[in-house]
């Protein structure tokens, strides 16, 4: 994991937040790679739920909510994890760390961090949801919340959405967005963070046919990440036995990726059963419920959800694209990528700055740049700026020699196979469309 921490910062991709100020404790900023990767990860998220479904719409909610949304959706009584101080050392821990061995607050328990023995506060419950104020009076009357999950401005927006979209049950409504995490032993770079995004799909439907959509949902979503070129063996499964189930889910699956430090979730396809739209009609007095005009039914929906983070997507997809291989003898670092999701998606070079290769890589570069995001480098030698580009996981190096300035043709280098082909100056843009369409 740390290879790849420090490669994230030397390419550009993640860099941690305030670091000349020593850096704030799991905040994270994405550099200029890092956000083009995020950003291609939402759209194809985006794509396949808003644009090829004609039964989801999309939705960007607010971050600041009515206080009483929290209240319904049980964050601000239930939104908690139970933490363990330790008096020694001052470190907070959670009740259910692996690290701790034994009870905490017996004797004989040690801290994990300083080694001393029955330092331990007994569990504490400790809400993880942000405060704030809305207004210029710091009083309990203007607290509002930073929201810890985008589902909630789904629900409190569903009868707008249904009634402006005209749509029928089922339906869905998708969003991509902040959310925030007073979380309490945050770590593991950008998997668990205080500040992340999360893209969120809400589908609406008739109590009876939810075990069946649950299925759809939970294959649709496997499907998707596989396409994301993911390895399937790091791929898993995981139900939720009756002990993790959250009290308003009937059934819950996390799926999970093989992490450097271990298998750990990234994405949990929920039946949430009516139990959000039932809370929200409670507490705020408005019918939330659907009328079928066909039978004259009425019920409140329930809901299947799909949530999953864009930042620990782009985990994964950072971690699984990771490998070190022998060129010529040679170690080198390589993102692969699908082309589709890399940040750049070519980069130019000039074989030497001289006898009119550079004049005619930047023009290449010129009117390859209104396609695709580009990358032109003329520095160092040209083995040096390859390797750069393999770990940028640039997929394809274009490379401007002798010949070209004659005939007008330029080699393209395959990130993967490290194949050269010459390709006539004027098919690149076709042939890097096709190559990039994966
Ligand atoms: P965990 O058990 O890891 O805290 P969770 O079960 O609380 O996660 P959900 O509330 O189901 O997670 O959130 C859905 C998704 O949002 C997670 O699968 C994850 O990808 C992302 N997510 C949740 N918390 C964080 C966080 N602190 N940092 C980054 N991503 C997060």
């Amino acid at each position: 994991m740390e290879k790849l921490v420090s490669l994230a910062k030397r390419r550009g991709f993640v860099f941690q937040s305030s670091e000349i100020y020593g850096g704030l404790g799991s905040v994270w900023d994405y550099g200029p790679l890092g956000v083009e990767l995020k950003k291609n990860i939402k759209e194809r998220w985006w794509r396949s739920m808003v644009h090829e479904r004609e039964d989801i719409e999309g939705l960007d909610a607010a971050i600041l909510m009515h206080p009483k949304v929290w209240e319904a959706s049980g964050h601000v009584a239930g939104f908690t994890d139970p933490l363990v101080d330790c008096k020694q050392c001052k470190n907070r821990f959670r009740a259910d760390d692996p690290r701790l061995k034994g009870p905490p607050g017996d004797p004989n328990t040690k801290c994990p961090v300083c080694g001393n023995k029955g330092t331990l506060t007994a569990p504490r419950m400790f809400n993880l949801m942000f405060k704030t104020f809305m207004g210029p009076v710091e009083e309990q009357a203007a607290v509002i919340y930073l929201r810890p999950e985008t589902a909630q401005g789904i629900y409190v927006n569903y009868l707008n959405v249904l009634q402006s979209s005209r749509q029928k049950i089922p339906f869905g409504i998708a969003q991509i967005g902040k959310a925030f995490r007073n979380e309490i032993t945050p770590g593991n770079f950008i998997f668990r963070t205080r500040e992340f995004e999360q893209m969120e799909m809400q589908f609406f439907v008739k109590p009876g046919s939810d075990g069946e959509w649950f299925e759809f949902w939970r294959a649709e979503r496997f499907k998707w990440l596989q396409g994301l070129g993911i390895r399937a063996e790091r791929l898993r499964w995981h139900q939720h036995g009756k002990d993790e189930l959250a009290h308003y889910a009937k059934d819950a699956y996390d799926i999970e990726y093989e992490f450097p430090f271990g298998w750990q979730e990234f994405e949990g396809i929920h039946n949430r059963t009516d139990f959000d739209l039932s809370r929200h009609q409670e507490h705020s007095g408005k019918k939330l419920e659907y009328v079928d005009t066909a039978t004259n039914e009425r019920f409140v929906p329930y809901v299947i959800e799909t949530s999953a983070g864009a930042d620990r997507t782009a985990l994964v997809v950072m971690c699984d694209a990771y490998h070190e291989d022998d060129v010529e003898g040679e170690k080198r670092v390589v993102l692969r990528f699908r082309p589709s999701l890399a940040p750049l998606k070519a980069a130019v070079f000039p074989l030497v700055n001289k006898d009119g290769m550079p004049e005619l890589a930047r023009k290449l570069y010129d009117a390859l740049r209104g396609q695709f995001n580009v990358f032109y480098d003329d520095g160092g030698s040209i083995g040096r700026r390859y390797r750069r580009q393999d770990e940028a996981g640039t997929p394809f190096g274009i490379t401007v020699d002798g010949q070209s300035t004659q005939d007008g043709t330029v080699t393209v280098r395959d990130r993967d196979t490290l194949k050269q082909d010459r390709v006539d100056s004027g098919r690149l843009v076709d042939y890097l469309r096709d190559k990039l369409a994966g």
